[in-house]
């Protein structure tokens, strides 16, 4: 279950605990006869005045006392602490049903990103886009990362690139920056997920092995989310029939997604394992970009930002 339809389901039991609130008040006030007779009324009421209306007959002399039951069956409603023209939901907005003129609402956005952030905690742990890095964390190179997150925003979150690899050595902060990428992703709106290579490398393992009829669903998990980080590739093994084959296939079928790469290695490292087919796919000068994080030296696919 990916996390809209999570959120979703979410926000399907608070719109039913609303409405089942409602009436289990509305239940308890019709046992009071008083209620009981002036609740009714007003439902006779409401239909004749308007049954009036489609004939175009009189109808004031019903209005005044549509207005006292109105108000008997409110003020029974209020010693309740609750509405008596239905359930209160939690958001006025769409009331809870998540959909305003078509659009998602933004109780929906909260709850779904909520979900995202507890299945990935790698995402929680970063900040919400990437203009909010701090970037004395990255001392003397803090320039240099500052570009590196805008380019990120600009060409790969909001732009066009696809494929965008991080090269670098360990704890030079590339992970965060990537997962970063991909919160700032999931805040905007898209579905994101943070996939360490070695864990990577298991669901290959996993597909490979799987009955025909689970392969979908393995498969899915990787190659639905609209933005992947594959952090630390390189340090998985290298499974026979399995590593690069999958990874190509990964990498080919999320061609009209994102897919951020963090690595240690260097480009000819990374060439020689993968092979050509892969590096070039994210080598691509269009659809490709390489950020070399190593001092001074790196490039990016265009060579500007
Ligand atoms: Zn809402």
């Amino acid at each position: 279950m990916n996390e809209l339809t999570e959120a979703k389901a979410l926000l399907a039991e608070r719109k039913a605990l609303a409405e089942r609130t409602y009436e289990e008040k509305l239940n308890e006030l019709k046992k009071d006869p008083v209620f009981d007779e002036a609740y009714r009324r007003l439902a006779r009421l409401k239909f004749e005045i308007a049954r009036r209306e489609v004939y175009g007959l009189e109808k004031s002399d019903l209005e005044k006392e549509k207005e006292e039951a109105e108000k008997t069956v409110e003020k029974y409603f209020a010693e309740k602490g609750a509405k008596a023209d239905g359930a209160d939901y939690f958001c006025k907005k769409c009331n809870d049903t998540g959909y305003v003129g078509g659009k998602r609402c933004s109780c929906l956005e909260k709850l779904r990103v909520e979900t995202a952030l507890k299945n990935n905690p790698s995402l929680s742990s970063v900040p919400a886009c990437l203009e909010n890095i701090d970037f004395g964390f990255y001392g003397k190179n803090g320039d240099l990362y500052k570009k590196y997150a805008a380019f990120l925003h600009k060409k790969v979150v909001d732009g066009e690139i696809r494929y965008c690899t991080i090269l670098g050595a360990s704890g030079t902060g590339k992970t965060y920056l990537a997962a970063t990428a991909a919160r700032e992703a999931l805040e905007k709106g898209r579905s994101a997920s943070v996939v360490k290579s070695v864990v990577l490398n298991k669901i290959f393992l996993n597909y490979h092995c799987a009955p025909l009829e689970k392969k979908e669903e393995i498969w899915a998990k990787i190659t639905d989310p609209d933005f992947l980080v594959v952090d630390d590739l390189g340090v998985e093994s290298l499974l026979n029939n399995v590593t690069i084959q999958y990874l190509y296939e990964l990498i080919t079928e999320r061609a009209d997604k994102k897919t951020v790469i963090t690595t240690n290695f260097d480009l000819k490292k990374l060439e020689d394992r993968y092979g050509q087919r892969i590096f070039s796919r994210l080598a691509d000068k269009r659809l490709g970009a390489m950020i070399l994080t190593q001092g001074e030296d790196y490039r990016l696919t265009d060579g500007k930002i």
